[in-house]
């Protein structure tokens, strides 16, 4: 069977998407999650929580020297609303899911992007998407790895979904 963080660079590739606490406070997660539904993406790992400060920093730790961070890490982390924790599966999911959410800053998202239809600033952008397969391995890990909450499971759409050669 498969790692849980997924095949780069298959049709097993995975990638962590999360809906932060201003996404599910503003009820923007079925749309989220609809999206991803959609375009063809498998649902294989969900969750709904209030991460822990240790959880937040270590999913944001290259950014822990940034003037925000501290922001950053109590926005997500203040229990005001939780966090849905996701992982997708499918071809280009890493790089397509980024391109699904839109610039981080929403004031330079486009329209059609998750961030340029529904937010406005960057320390409210509403969701998050790995950025690289080695950001996908480690978030997916920290955030499901170990504990039995990712499923291996055929979707029926598959063949009328995928066919890349
Ligand atoms: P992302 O991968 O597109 O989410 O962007 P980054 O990895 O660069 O930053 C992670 C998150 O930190 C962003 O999604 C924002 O929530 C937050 N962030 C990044 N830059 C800023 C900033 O300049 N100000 C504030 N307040 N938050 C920021
Ligand atoms: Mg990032």
């Amino acid at each position: 069977s498969i790692p849980v963080y997924g095949v780069p660079g298959t049709a097993q590739e995975r990638t962590f998407i999360a809906v932060k606490p201003d996404g599910v406070q503003r009820g923007l997660v079925s749309d989220i999650i609809g999206r991803f539904e959609r375009r063809g993406y498998k649902l294989v790992g969900l969750k709904l929580l209030v991460p822990s400060v240790g959880l937040a920093k270590e999913h944001y730790a290259d950014l822990s020297s940034k003037p925000f961070f501290a922001g950053l890490v109590d926005y997500m982390t203040n229990g005001k609303a939780p966090v849905i924790g996701m992982v997708w599966e499918g071809p280009s999911v890493i790089k397509q899911g980024r391109v699904m959410l839109g610039a981080t800053d929403p004031k330079a998202a486009g329209p059609g992007t998750i961030r340029g239809d529904y937010c406005l600033s960057i320390g409210r952008n509403i969701c998050h998407g790995s950025d690289s397969a080695e950001s996908a391995q480690k978030e997916i890990s920290l955030w499901f790895g170990g504990k039995g909450e990712i499923t291996n499971w055929t979707s029926n759409n598959a063949e009328w979904v995928i066919s890349d050669n």
